[in-house]
């Protein structure tokens, strides 16, 4: 995005935060959706994922009142202006998507911060239910803007981890840490490196460009109905493979050959522990490769990765599995389902030319199944959240 076009974006939320409200808002702040280059379901077994911000981000536009009381409203979100007070927060209280927002007031006031009323306008353009965690991008652009707006002083790791316990404990979705540290912590032309153990991390520099590659997402447009039992039950599944090998965590495992013939007398525990351990080995093969300038190498081990969800995590669907092919098949170097599974997009590394083509061909491939047409743009590494108004000059 060009300075000119955040302007524009800028402006408009901001405009339209004076027509809701009456006055003007005190900043805009914004925070990035995400695609995954790698590390798949890892997050919630305390392992490494990679992932990179995208230039699609939710925009918050913020004043601060004087009283408990807080205003939200999303150009995006249905049914007008939600209103609680501060006071009457508990989990569940905002339900819908403000739920997102409140959580985030809520883990504020629950790690005893002082805060104000709030008056909130949303603008977003990241795809929503897509995989490319819309649903961050919003409570970390809100934690951001009260960090700043009331002086809190909590570092980024920690931000996200509130971000995280706001959406386990307040919206009632078990996820991992990944989507809220990307969006905090990301920075522009890299992946971040992240052991979600410990919140670690590093800049891993991605000029794609450079290297003469791209990346294509392709938004299937497939929202699965039962991704939330799916993932508990895999997310169940994760910690019962540990419990038998005897580990707090499969990130804990040092010999994974060893440890998947331990589990030979459990097929599904054998099954997602083998995608987990060789899905953080993979991430990390994929930063020994981006380290080395090796980038067109990285294509084969997303492939894998591919391969290791389909058949081993078992939360892949046609559509993704048909995209991969098909970007395979148009001389792509690699490809994957990125997100939580069962649809939403995937990834593909490709050279810029080719990018054309691939998405022509994954277009009529599935007019040929009759499902619904996909969309499809290039990903380049964006900055994590921050302020986008007033900005310091
Ligand atoms: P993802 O994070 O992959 O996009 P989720 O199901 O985790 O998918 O989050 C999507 C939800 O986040 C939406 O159903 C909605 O409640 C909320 N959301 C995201 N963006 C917006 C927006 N711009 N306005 C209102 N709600 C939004
Ligand atoms: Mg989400």
């Amino acid at each position: 995005m060009t300075q000119q076009q955040l302007d524009a974006v800028v402006e408009k939320v901001s405009k339209e935060f004076a027509a809701l409200y009456g006055s003007e808002p005190e900043g805009v702040w914004q925070a990035p959706g995400r695609v995954n280059l790698i590390g798949e379901h890892t997050d919630y077994n305390d392992g490494f994922v990679l992932p990179v911000a995208l230039p699609q981000a939710a925009r918050l536009a913020v004043a601060r009142r004087a009283d408990g009381v807080v205003r939200l409203h999303s150009a995006q979100g249905a049914g007008g202006t939600v209103e609680f007070t501060l006071d009457s927060l508990r989990p569940g209280s905002v339900p819908g998507w403000g739920a997102y927002l409140a959580g985030a007031l809520w883990v504020l006031r629950e790690q005893g911060h002082a805060l104000s009323g709030l008056d909130l306008h949303l603008d977003s353009d990241v795809p929503t239910g897509a995989g490319l965690s819309s649903s961050a991008a919003l409570e970390c652009a809100l934690l951001l803007a009260c960090d700043e707006l009331f002086g809190l002083g909590i570092d980024r790791p920690t931000l996200a981890r509130l971000a995280q316990r706001s959406e386990n404990d307040y919206v009632g979705a078990p996820v991992g840490v990944m989507d809220q540290t990307a969006s905090l912590c990301c920075a522009e032309g890299a992946a971040l490196f992240l052991d979600t153990r410990d919140l670690s991390q590093r800049q891993v520099p991605l000029d794609l460009a450079g290297a003469g590659l791209a990346l294509l997402v392709v938004d299937t447009r497939v929202e699965h109905g039962h991704a939330d039992g799916e993932y508990r039950h895999r997310r169940s599944g994760c910690e019962r493979a540990a419990r038998l090998l005897g580990v707090p965590a499969l990130r804990d495992v040092e010999d994974v050959d060893a440890a998947l013939a331990a589990l030979a007398d459990d097929e599904e525990a054998q099954r997602l522990a083998r995608h987990v351990l060789t899905e953080n080995d993979r991430v990390r093969e994929a930063v020994r490769l981006l380290d080395a300038g090796e980038f067109r190498a990285l294509g084969p081990v997303l492939t894998a990765g591919h391969a290791s969800q389909r058949d081993d995590f078992r939360i892949s669907c046609p559509q993704s599995d048909l995209v991969v092919e098909t970007a395979l098949a148009q001389g792509a170097l690699g490809a994957r389902q990125t997100g939580g599974g069962f649809g939403g997009c995937v990834i593909v590394l490709t050279t810029p030319d080719l990018a054309p083509a691939i998405a022509e061909a994954v277009t009529s491939a599935f007019a040929s199944h009759a499902w619904n047409a996909p969309t499809s743009f290039l990903a380049t590494p964006a900055p994590g959240a921050r302020r986008v108004a007033p900005t310091a000059e």
